[in-house]
């Protein structure tokens, strides 16, 4: 590997390439954002038909372990990452011996697991002060019959491939939790106290080659049917003081990683004020899509600047912002099969509408298809957008 603080800058001729392992909305938006800025994106993913593939400049249809395809990769690109949270971590250490790849793939097994991911939390919280929600490691039926009092009622999560509120079960009681856990194939899984959520936030952080870390404003999230619904920045609730504590407790996990790249980390507030770390995707977020309309640098932007050893971007949000998730369900009437399309006409003609959609031709109830970021001078006005679009797609606010 060359000097590590050297930067690989985007070129014509030859071509400075990129590498993305996935080719979901999320490679999809890193493509956007990588070739704007001079490089060209290789992107490797099983399904020849994928959202990121239509807009990459080149697309590597093959298995996430496939040999070939990875030396391929290797071969073509000077950096690569991954957007997909579940791409085997062996993949991006076979990589990483050939390219900079950039989250590595230690961050990205931590992440994948629930269980070495809350240790991670654990040990950070005597410098970040915050602690992952209480919890028991289920490996087997007889684990349950442990269960202290204290985490019931709880939820049991699948530890890795959990994801939209997928691989999770809420029990009430010990019976509730082993009906659940045999309903999980054995796979093992954590009981996770219930908490009582005041709301739920996201911190956006970003670390470069050099070690220098960014964080975002935190963003406010509403979940429907463990899916992202709303995202609000600034968000409506979040105090100055909570906002710093959870800011200072994402640059303290992600210093303590040593990751390189953009890691997004998902807290809880609590009824009390306090603050309890949920979760981490080792890659842009969701909840941060809002930086593409609202922020001086988008985060794909910034995972480019990261993979590349460029300087991170600035962070600054230049106005208030609300995304809405835009799932398959608009794309039926009432519980009738016959697709027709979404009013994006009406959405357009909403003041401060920002409508990204991820090429996918296969609307699903649930299926991700796109978002709307609203922008505007003043939150009100960003929400009352979005209070429209709601009325105009049909989706209950
Ligand atoms: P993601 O789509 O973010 O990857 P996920 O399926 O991995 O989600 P979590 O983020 O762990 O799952 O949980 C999904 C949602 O369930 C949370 O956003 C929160 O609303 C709720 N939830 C999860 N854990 C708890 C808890 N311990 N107490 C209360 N609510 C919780
Ligand atoms: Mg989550």
């Amino acid at each position: 590997m060359s000097d590590f603080h050297h930067p690989f800058l985007p070129s014509a001729t030859p071509a400075t390439w990129l590498g993305m392992m996935g080719g979901g909305q999320l490679g999809r938006m890193f493509v956007h954002a990588a070739q704007k800025m001079g490089f060209k994106v290789a992107v490797l993913e099983p399904a020849a038909d994928c959202p990121a593939g239509h807009a990459s400049d080149h697309l590597l249809s093959a298995g996430y372990t496939d040999a070939a395809a990875l030396n391929a990769l290797a071969d073509q690109c000077v950096a690569v990452t991954t957007e997909f949270e579940n791409v085997p971590a062996q993949s991006l250490a076979t990589l990483a011996e050939r390219v900079f790849v950039a989250p590595s793939a230690s961050c990205v097994s931590i992440a994948q697991d629930r269980i070495e991911e809350k240790r991670f939390f654990t040990e950070c919280a005597d410098r970040s002060g915050v602690l992952p929600a209480p919890y028991k490691v289920i490996y087997a039926e007889s684990d349950l019959d442990e269960i202290p009092d204290h985490l019931l009622p709880g939820i049991l999560k699948t530890v890795r491939m959990g994801y939209d509120g997928k691989g999770q079960v809420r029990v009430r009681s010990r019976d509730e939790a082993r009906a659940a856990f045999a309903g999980m194939n054995g796979v093992a899984c954590v009981l996770e106290k219930m908490l009582p959520l005041a709301y739920e936030i996201s911190v956006l952080a970003a670390r470069g080659a050099n070690a220098q870390s960014v964080v975002y404003p935190i963003a406010e999230n509403v979940h429907r049917d463990g899916i992202l619904f709303t995202t609000t920045v600034p968000g409506p609730n979040v105090e100055a003081a909570c906002a710093q504590r959870a800011q200072a407790a994402a640059l303290e996990i992600i210093s303590r990683l040593g990751y390189v790249g953009v890691l997004c980390i998902e807290f809880f507030v609590l009824k009390d004020g306090s603050l309890v770390v949920n979760e981490m995707a080792p890659r842009p977020h969701n909840s941060g899509h809002y930086t593409i309309d609202a922020c001086v640098t988008s985060q794909f932007a910034q995972q480019v600047r990261a993979m590349a050893r460029l300087p991170l971007g600035d962070v600054r949000q230049h106005s208030p912002a609300v995304m809405l998730n835009i799932l398959g369900d608009i794309w039926f009437d009432g519980a009738s099969e016959q697709i027709r399309e979404p009013a994006w006409d009406k959405v357009l003609a909403l003041p401060g509408a920002n409508l990204h959609l991820y090429g996918k031709d296969d609307p699903r109830r649930g299926r991700k298809m796109g978002h709307v970021t609203f922008v505007a001078p003043t939150l009100t006005q960003a929400q009352e957008s979005l209070l429209a679009a709601c009325g105009i797609l049909g989706i209950p606010a």
